[in-house]
């Protein structure tokens, strides 16, 4: 038979979503795909009770519930500074995932390079072979993740048309400050190139960091597709809410992109969760606390296990250095933690252009208890020295 499509030789499956489906089969503490095991609100939840009996239950306009572009356009305007028209300026699409396949596919030809900084979220390379589109990465360098702005500006010198900026970063954690979006910033003007942004983490960020919004700095509304999602903000992963906002003359095309690709995100779901985007500024301050707690809590327990890391300043990941396991093969690793440990977490090689098997990423959007309990598991580590 005919080979099936070229676009689908240069990825595998998701490494993040496998480890998932190990740490079900060896009911092991799941650390890896990055997701809650406490409930949504209960505002959110009860309404979704009511939609449940009322609807509504047939489609919403394609690119978003009029309610849900309501509320999502107060609450944005509120946090990136700026008026969002919610007709003209939102596409809601299925979840962040959906968000960025979609800005890709409206912003880059096949053929053109797009700049990703490495480590990077692992759907972004996928992202880009879909598109058509050719990876470029640009190292982040720890312990700050920093990157070289001359080695940025040489991909943008060599064409890269868009860049995919991820901010808080998954997995390093890392929070760009002003300055070095400034620098991004001035680059794309420079080389007249888009910035994708992956914003989903924006209300988890650790004192004393900052989030800056892309499409809030000098000049760089008109080239900034923002892309965002309610999974992590509500604690609804499931849920598969994610938006794009950009200006008029993106939203036009990513509208028409997201239209063929699925019509529509759920429609009572959508309804359901304008009760969350109404909430007040308080609810994103203690959505703050409770990550910092929770941080706090694992951070401590792994500094007692002795294995370095570096401390995440947003997100909620945690890239745990296992160089003195010498293995060769991090997803064998992550396999054998599962099975001989209990925790599931990530290789780090999913993340990294360059090779890598000396890390593995963990994730702590766990209750307390759940974390204790990883850690207690973790303290036994030492077991998987050869
Ligand atoms: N962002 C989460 C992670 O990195 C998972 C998201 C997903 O699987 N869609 O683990």
């Amino acid at each position: 038979m005919q080979p099936l499509s070229n676009r689908t030789y240069g990825f595998t499956d998701s490494v993040i979503r496998r480890m998932t489906r190990i740490s079900q089969q060896y009911d092991a503490i799941n650390l890896s795909q990055g997701f809650p095991d406490f409930d949504p609100p209960r505002e959110i939840t009860d309404r979704l009770a009511e939609i449940a009996a009322s609807g509504p239950h047939q489609y919403s306009v394609t690119w978003g519930a009029r309610n849900f572009r309501n509320a999502l356009a107060a609450k944005q305007s509120r946090y990136m500074g700026r008026e969002i028209d919610p007709n003209t300026e939102i596409v809601v699409t299925c979840g962040s995932t959906e968000a960025m396949m979609c800005a890709m596919m409206t912003v880059v030809n096949p053929g053109d390079k797009v700049a990703v900084f490495s480590p990077f979220y692992e759907n972004y390379g996928a992202d880009a072979l879909l598109s058509g589109a050719e990876p470029v990465y640009i190292p982040l360098r720890p312990p700050e993740f920093s990157f070289d702005p001359d080695e940025l500006e040489s991909v943008f010198r060599s064409g890269a048309k868009a860049l995919i900026l991820c901010n808080p970063s998954n997995p390093s954690g890392k929070v760009f400050s002003y300055d070095e979006l400034l620098i991004i910033a001035d680059l794309a003007k420079k080389y007249d190139a888009y910035i994708i942004t992956d914003e989903v983490y924006e209300h988890i960020v650790y004192d004393p960091f900052r989030h800056t919004y892309a499409a809030s700095l000098p000049d760089m509304w008109e080239r900034t597709i923002s892309c965002g999602s309610l999974s992590k903000t509500y604690s609804i992963t499931g849920w598969r809410l994610g938006y794009i906002i950009a200006s008029g003359r993106i939203t036009e095309t990513a509208k028409k992109v997201h239209d063929f690709l699925t019509v529509g995100a759920a429609a009572p779901l959508q309804e359901a969760a304008v009760a969350g985007l109404n909430f007040p500024d308080s609810y994103y301050t203690d959505l703050r606390a409770k990550y910092t707690e929770l941080r706090t809590i694992f951070l401590n327990g792994l500094r007692q296990i002795g294995l370095p890391f570096t401390e995440p300043q947003g997100a909620y990941y945690v890239m745990l250095d296992i160089s003195e396991f010498g293995c060769a093969d991090d997803l064998r690793f992550c396999e054998d933690l599962a099975r001989i440990i209990g925790v599931g977490a990530v290789p780090g090689s999913s993340f990294f252009a360059e090779p890598v098997n000396n890390l593995i990423r963990l994730h702590f959007a766990k209750r307390s208890e759940t974390l204790n309990a990883a850690l207690e598991r973790l303290s036994g580590i030492g077991k998987m020295k050869k």
